[in-house]
């Protein structure tokens, strides 16, 4: 899943999430676009802009409430993991759907694999398919991805109305997969990218995402904007911190250690790249490996984490 994982797993010291607001501890200054609702003890995410389309639905889910146990702490956990049961993670998907309004949509997840694999979701599915994006404008279908520190992101034609939910880490940032997205979209609905709105929902954040050198050097080597995306470990002492990135040829002299990458501004850069309006793409400040009490981290949790979901749906007229 992460080429160095850190499973610094604190079990002691924990802050609980009572009473904590997930925009308040949020450090992103367009705190103005999202917001947070409360509903029977969960906490569900919003933009503010979507919530006026009376013909969409969209969430993404939190850490707090919920029927599974994890750390003698009540947690929302909505992906099927090992430490938790299959009836769990289904009532707390019920209650997570019903708390958003959706609970006349069917749920469809992907079986993520870090692909660039896109489904077309035009009818009823029988079973869980392959891939990190799908695309729709079939009315009564909740489009969904499962991360814990991956980067959910929730797309929005208005226009043709049309929508997309994107997973991606490292490897789907690095192989473009929302730009692929979009071109589905494109291809299957005439979409215009000038038209979308997108989301970039909570994800590990750039103050904590580190990666080899192998991974920046294949980033350097696809996106000239890429060193704009890496930042290194500050010990104080360095002169330049990523002169490094700056000066070295692509392919040349691998960078000599782990850096710290920032996927949501890689992921921003490919939608602004792609014709997206500034205004039109909504970024969550909010860093699952920073704020585990109120979001999943698998680097921090490991294979003891949960899994929040991000959903988008057009609502059945
Ligand atoms: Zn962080």
């Amino acid at each position: 899943m992460s080429p160095t994982k850190t499973l610094k797993t604190k079990r002691k010291n924990r802050k609980r999430s009572v009473g904590r607001t997930l925009l308040s501890v949020s450090s992103n200054s367009s705190n103005s676009d999202w917001i947070e609702r409360q509903v029977r003890g969960i906490q569900i995410l919003q933009i503010r802009t979507l919530t006026k389309f009376p013909w969409l639905v969209h969430g993404f889910s939190t850490k707090p409430g919920g029927v599974s146990n994890q750390d003698g702490e009540k947690v929302l956990n909505l992906g099927f993991t090992g430490w938790d049961t299959k009836e769990n993670v289904l009532e707390n998907r019920r209650r997570f759907q019903s708390a958003l309004g959706a609970s006349d949509l069917q749920l469809v997840s992907l079986k993520q694999v870090h692909s660039d694999i896109i489904h077309l979701f035009d009818g009823v599915l029988a079973e869980a398919c392959r891939g990190d994006a799908s695309v729709t404008s079939r009315p009564g279908i909740l489009l969904s991805v499962q991360t814990a520190d991956c980067v959910p992101m929730l797309l929005v034609d208005p226009q043709k109305r049309a929508i997309a939910a994107i997973h991606a880490g490292w490897r789907g940032t690095l192989q473009r997969i929302v730009v692929k997205a979009i071109g589905q979209m494109q291809m299957h609905f005439k979409s215009k990218p000038g038209d979308l709105f997108a989301t970039i929902g909570p994800s590990i954040g750039g103050c904590c995402y580190e990666v080899g050198a192998e991974v920046a050097t294949q980033f350097l080597s696809q996106f000239a904007e890429a060193p704009q995306w890496f930042d290194e470990f500050r010990t104080g002492d360095e002169p330049n911190p990523i002169q490094w990135l700056n000066m070295m040829p692509p392919g040349h002299q691998p960078p000599p250690r782990n850096v710290l990458l920032d996927l949501r501004k890689a992921n921003r850069a490919q939608l602004l790249g792609l014709g997206l309006h500034d205004p039109n793409i909504f970024v969550s400040g909010l860093c699952t490996a920073c704020q585990r009490d109120l979001l999943f981290s698998y680097r921090k949790e490991g294979a003891l984490s949960g899994r929040l979901l991000s959903v988008i749906g057009i609502r059945p007229s």
